[in-house]
């Protein structure tokens, strides 16, 4: 299979706030990785908000969630502590050790488990190298992103570029609308 292959998700919604969780749950997913930054918030943000803070802690009540990112302890750590929520820094994806990680400390099994995530090159790729579902979602905040992610930008119009001409329709169905999120 081919990079681009790797790098299509299962599903696009413009936000965390319009997933359908409730179709997820019956469908036998138990279990919600995110992203955090431009997934939940931007990166310019320090802390959840109540918002954020009230809309994960009900997700909890039906899903194990837990928040791989690639960013730093420090970062991570301070954006979630008002939550109980277990978390994943440095998680390097798209490498399949954070994910795996992830998996054990949940006991979860991957075909019960989604991660939704703003980026084709980590989040998305990652989780189709492991074997679990993803679902992308508009950044937050595209201004905001790092320095490394600004350079898997460059990567990711590549990526749609190639799933564009080779795979029209599902490049309409799950990618265009991203595309047009910024
Ligand atoms: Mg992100």
């Amino acid at each position: 299979m081919s990079v681009y292959q790797k790098c299509i998700p299962h599903a696009y919604h413009a936000s965390i706030f319009e997933i359908p969780y409730q179709t997820l749950k019956e469908q036998g997913i138990n279990s919600l990785f995110f992203d955090l930054d431009n997934t939940i918030i931007a990166y310019d943000e320090a802390e959840l908000n109540h918002k954020q803070i009230e809309f994960i802690k009900e997700l909890q009540k039906d899903f194990k969630v837990l928040v791989l990112s690639n960013t730093n302890y420090k970062r991570v750590n301070l954006a979630l502590n008002k939550m109980d929520i277990p978390f994943i820094w440095h998680a390097k994806k798209p490498l399949k050790f954070g994910f795996n990680k992830a998996l054990k400390m949940l006991d979860s099994k991957k075909e019960e488990t989604y991660i939704i995530g703003d980026q084709l090159m980590t989040d998305v790729f990652g989780a189709n190298r492991v074997g679990i579902g993803s679902i992308l979602v508009a950044s937050v905040k595209r201004k905001s992103d790092r320095m490394i992610t600004k350079f898997n930008r460059i990567l990711e119009k590549f990526i749609l570029k190639n799933i564009k001409k080779k795979l029209p329709k599902i490049y309409d169905e799950r990618l265009k609308p991203y595309v047009l999120s910024h």
